[in-house]
């Protein structure tokens, strides 16, 4: 249910109608727009007819939200979400650009990948020190070592790093070292570990699943919502269909979609969509143009020997150039990157 507030709706009303509906056993979340503030009740709604909170004083109006995803919904929050995330953001007009190798492999390497794609205008360092293999015999990321190292080259650069999360129990390791914790596509429905993101309250990363739907890529972000945590970046990195070309088949419409019904950040990842370096450059182009608020790009120096994803990693000078193409698809939308 959302209660609308009369604008002039003082501090004293706005604290009595959320002890009104906290004493019904639902749980408040409070979102002030800059047109309107409005307070979400998500529990049993059926306790809310015990209180004509019409009546309260304050309140505007009363909806119930028809939609399955509530806090995340466009109908509890108008206003685009922007993350605020060390020296940058995410969600407003700049575009921003996360990029990085797919797996950290020695700090070395990383270092000198994160200056590179800094000089070229990445905001974020990505790079997994927890790998989700489909094999368990590839490389399966260095661990806490590969924290380590990302914390290192973020203290080098400046750049907030961003990295997964696989496991709930590594939940508070992770906190310690990434700016951004990513879920990927396979955790997508791994409800436990959603909400020890959520509890966590860092930024995340939440990745749509290989056959997750957009409302299922919503219905997961509500699960981390619901802990109190909204900053939730949500990121299309392609979805599994009949089509053998590309490692998956990237979806450029979820991105107006997920636009229209939430007000979480919407980025893309062409890399994992569509599996090879060739074609990195046109989507991530495309993506911008269909309103895309960032890009998760994997960029590797030496991609012939990349522990891992190699084939759909960029060299640096390739990601420079990429950089500058898609400078102008910004410009020619009104936005900047
Ligand atoms: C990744 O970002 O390295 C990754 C494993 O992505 P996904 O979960 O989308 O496959
Ligand atoms: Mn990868």
């Amino acid at each position: 249910m959302i209660i609308v507030l009369k604008k002039n709706a003082t501090k004293e009303e706005v604290e009595h109608i959320k002890e009104k509906i906290e004493a019904l056993g639902l749980a408040v979340h409070l979102s002030e727009g800059k047109e309107r503030t409005i307070i979400g009740a998500i529990g049993d709604e059926s306790k809310l007819s015990e209180a004509p909170l019409e009546a309260l004083p304050g309140v505007e109006s009363v909806m119930p939200i028809q939609k399955p995803y509530k806090l995340v919904s466009r109908d509890f929050k108008d206003d685009p979400t922007v993350i605020k995330i060390g020296n940058t953001d995410i969600g407003g007009s700049e575009i921003r650009v996360i990029a990085g190798p797919c797996s950290v492999e020695t700090e070395a390497l990383l270092i000198d990948c994160a200056k590179k794609v800094k000089d070229s205008g990445a905001k974020f360092l990505r790079g997994g020190a927890f790998k989700p293999r489909t094999s368990p015999y590839s490389f399966q990321g260095l661990g806490e070592e590969g924290l380590k190292y990302l914390r290192s080259a973020s203290d080098e650069t400046g750049l907030p790093v961003v990295t997964e999360l696989m496991d709930p129990r590594d939940t508070e390791l992770i906190a310690e070292y990434a700016d951004v914790i990513q879920i990927g596509a396979r955790n997508m429905q791994n409800f436990r570990l959603l909400s020890e993101v959520g509890k966590a309250g860092k930024p995340v990363l939440l990745k749509r699943g290989l056959s997750g739907t957009i409302k299922e890529l919503l219905m997961s972000a509500e699960y981390i919502a619901a802990e109190g945590n909204s900053k939730i970046i949500l990121c299309e990195r392609g979805i599994r269909t009949y089509e053998t070309a590309t490692r998956n088949t990237l979806d450029l419409s979820a991105v107006p979609i997920l636009k229209e019904e939430t007000h979480l950040p919407v980025v893309i990842d062409p890399s994992h969509a569509v599996g090879r370096w060739d074609l990195i450059a046109p989507m991530a182009k495309a993506a911008i143009a269909v309103g895309a608020d960032g890009l998760l790009i994997e960029v590797h120096s030496d991609p012939e020997n990349a522990l891992c994803d190699g084939a759909q990693s960029l060299k640096p000078t390739k990601f420079d150039m990429l950089m500058k193409d898609m400078r102008k698809i910004a410009t020619a939308i009104g936005r900047t990157l």
